[in-house]
């Protein structure tokens, strides 16, 4: 079977060098380009499969409008994105697959799960918060990873848990839920050690979405977790 052809798109960054070199030592996946600030998606575009967004919130939308109008599937991991931002990439879903998850790590995707259980199980009377730690250069707080962590428990809970943000060296990506009563604590952690957790997830999510008709999908999706 013929590689599955992908554009990595803020290739020079953090995640985007580890995607390049996940992608390598894959015999199932060709990178056919790399494009960062100032590179232009559309020269390159044609010869993709899928493109695959490790960039800045403000590119997204470009990047989808152009997926969709090219026909190419589109995997999103970029975080931080505003309301208006998130419509032009609902607004392509018609058109092509999309897989866009705020993390897309096997371990993350396995604490969304348990949260939503633990949730369900421990009920309303106890308390649920967030805590997530990150490096110093990350953009965005709290992380889009915490923010679905809270979506889950306002969804099995029907009321807000707060999410709080720490900004410490060099920290890959840690997220607990703690939940808490008098008594007693459960608390529900995942540590991201490397970028590859995320690279291999997101590689994966790429080829299963070359074979999915149109639509959102994310990688609860992906693993077969729904
Ligand atoms: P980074 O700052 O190291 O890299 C971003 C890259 O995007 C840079 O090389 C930058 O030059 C490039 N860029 C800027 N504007 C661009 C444009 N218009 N077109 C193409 N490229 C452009 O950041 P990072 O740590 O690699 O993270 C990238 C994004 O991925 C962030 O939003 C981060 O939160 C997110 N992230 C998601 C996951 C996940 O699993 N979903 C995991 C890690 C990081």
């Amino acid at each position: 079977m013929s590689p599955v052809k992908v554009i990595i798109c803020g290739a020079k960054g953090r995640m985007g060098r580890t995607l390049i070199a996940c992608a390598q030592g894959d015999p199932e996946l060709q990178v056919v380009a790399e494009i960062d600030q100032g590179d232009d998606l559309v020269k390159v575009i044609s010869r993709a499969d899928a493109i695959v967004d490790f960039s800045v919130r403000e590119a997204t939308a470009t990047v989808a409008k152009l997926a969709a109008k090219h026909k190419k599937a589109l995997v999103i991991g970029t975080t931080g994105h505003g309301d208006q931002e998130k419509k032009v990439v609902l607004d392509v879903l018609k058109a092509i697959p999309v897989v866009w998850s705020a993390n897309f790590s096997t371990g993350v995707n396995t604490l969304f799960w348990l949260t939503q259980k633990a949730a369900e199980i421990v009920g309303n009377e106890w308390e649920a918060e967030v805590v997530e730690t990150h490096h110093t250069a990350k953009k965005d707080a709290p992380s889009g990873t915490a923010k679905r962590l809270q979506e889950i428990l306002k969804h099995v809970r029907g009321k807000d848990a707060p999410a709080h943000a720490l900004r410490i060296g060099d920290v890959v990506g840690d997220h607990t839920v703690i939940f808490g009563t008098p008594g007693e604590r459960l608390e529900l952690t995942h540590r991201a050690a490397s970028r590859e957790s995320f690279a291999r997830g997101a590689l994966r999510a790429a080829k299963w979405a070359v074979k999915q008709k149109p639509g959102l999908y994310d990688m609860q999706d992906v693993l077969g977790l729904r």
